[in-house]
């Protein structure tokens, strides 16, 4: 059986490494660009500042990733502790918003503990995103962070939303921790899966897949642009003129793309592929002459003072994110704005408003405006696969129909389920996918019950 991978993002890599794990020769991996890692790739600008495609924070759920994530680094990395905060009001507030909300103006902070005392409603029956959050949260914490935070990042409206993919990624409240925490001035940041992450130490988030992909990489073709799928005949075309003969396989680049890329689709599928909903991000690098003392990993921007929703300290991940590796001299902000047809933001100017929201926002000051060195800016067009109410039902009839023709759709936007679209997931989403073809083992991941 041939299989052949398209993309090689941390999906399509996932999928190309277990195949070589289990010895498997008639394989092969296609890739657009002229490097791996897709979204979890880095660059390094022409001042010398590393970046990522926004925020990446390597979230461990399973131990194959780890092995292949220390497989690859060979020890080179560093590993630090989450911090992470919320901004608003002139004020910093730690991450879980919720649990700390003592930090916030009392004004503000009455409002939050009134919405939560008030709360009404079963967050398990409420119909979308919106409404669940008004169950789960109350009134005040939904004005202050919860509504604006969630319509920056989604750019979509929220109660097109659906509330299944929430699980363990929002945290939720527990009042009575909440009023110990006002009443005893707790600082309450122990909440989630990534109290602790790994860095490499050189070449940012893409040194762990273009680690990953150097054990096989004469099986990567790069600059290799899928053009068309015959589903009929299982023939791949490539913009650059070559066709391969598939028997099975791995889909990882965005689905809906995929779709229009194939022969002789149902409309039923192509309907479905259209009503898939992504929004798009603009990642902006700013490299900075100075130093700046601030142990803050990434922070959440909920005000309309900045287009930004998050911004990472990414000198602070690794010394070798600036130049000559000197956080002496030099400190990098990597801030990350999302766009989409409800929420259009000019391309031109982002990189002069997203310097004026950081002034703004207080993360730098005028004098620090004048030593920028570096603005780096990075578009894609496919950032959050966005958990709408009706996606569930689209990816059912469109999954039947590819699985019937031995295609299998894996990753971010292969899968399109931001719930399991992490680099984690992704990778393992690879893996699980090809047990599933040779064995017929079930997926976890892809099915969400990791
Ligand atoms: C702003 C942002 C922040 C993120 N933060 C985190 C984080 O903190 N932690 C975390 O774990 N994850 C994070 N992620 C998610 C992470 O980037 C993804 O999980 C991961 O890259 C998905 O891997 P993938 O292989 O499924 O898809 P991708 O990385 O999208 O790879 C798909 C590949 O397909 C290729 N391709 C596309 N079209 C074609 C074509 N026509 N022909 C051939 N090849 C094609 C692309 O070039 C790409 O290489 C973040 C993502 C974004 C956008």
């Amino acid at each position: 059986m041939k299989i052949l991978i398209l993309g090689a993002g941390p999906c399509g890599l996932g999928a190309a490494r277990h195949l070589r794990k289990l010895g498997l020769e008639n394989w092969q991996l296609f890739e657009r660009s002229g490097h791996v890692g897709g979204l979890s790739a880095s660059f390094v600008d022409s001042h010398s500042f590393t970046w990522d495609i926004g925020g990446h924070v390597l979230f461990s759920h399973y131990d194959y990733f780890d092995q292949a994530v220390e497989e690859a680094l060979d020890g080179a990395w560093y590993e630090h502790q989450r911090e992470s905060w919320v901004r608003l009001i002139d004020t910093w507030v730690p991450y879980p918003f919720q649990n700390n909300i003592r930090h916030l103006p009392q004004d503000a902070l009455d409002k939050c503990l009134e919405g939560l005392r008030a709360l009404t409603g079963d967050p398990r029956t409420a119909p979308n995103f919106r409404e669940w959050m008004d169950t789960v949260f109350g009134a005040g914490i939904v004005r202050h962070f919860m509504e604006p935070y969630n319509r920056k990042v989604w750019g979509v409206p929220l109660h097109e939303m659906s509330r299944e993919w929430i699980g363990e990624r929002v945290s939720v409240v527990d009042l009575a921790r909440i009023e110990r925490n006002i009443a005893e001035k707790i600082d309450d940041v122990n909440w989630g899966p990534n109290n602790t992450f790994k860095f490499p130490q050189r070449g940012g988030t893409g040194a762990i897949f273009s680690g990953i992909a150097r054990r096989f990489q004469e099986r990567i073709s790069l600059n290799h642009e899928l053009a068309e799928v015959d589903l009929a005949t299982r023939r791949l075309a490539f913009l650059n003129g070559r066709h391969e003969h598939y028997d099975t396989l791995i889909n990882t680049i965005p689905l809906d793309i995929f779709i229009e890329l194939c022969r002789d689709v149902p409309d039923k599928v192509r309907k479905a592929a259209r009503n898939l909903v992504h929004n798009g991000g603009l990642i902006v690098g700013i490299g900075v002459e100075g130093e700046r003392r601030d142990s803050k990993c990434w922070m959440y921007f909920p005000e309309d003072n900045c287009p930004f929703y998050r911004v990472t300290n990414f000198h602070n991940y690794s010394l070798w994110n600036v130049p000559d590796g000197d956080t002496s001299r030099f400190f990098s902000l990597m801030c990350e704005t999302t766009y989409s047809p409800h929420k259009p933001v000019c391309r031109e100017e982002i990189v002069e408003t997203t310097i004026q929201g950081l002034v703004n926002a207080g993360m730098l000051s005028e004098s620090e405006r004048e030593r920028i060195v570096s603005r780096y800016l990075i578009d894609i067009p496919y950032s959050y696969p966005v958990p709408t109410v009706g996606r569930d039902a689209a990816l059912a009839v469109i999954n039947t129909f590819l699985e019937s023709n031995r295609v299998y759709s894996r990753g971010r936007f292969g899968a399109w389920k931001y719930e399991v679209g992490n680099m984690d997931h992704s990778f393992m989403q690879g893996v699980e996918v090809v047990d599933r073809i040779l064995t017929g083992a079930e997926e976890p991941t892809f099915l969400g019950s990791i």
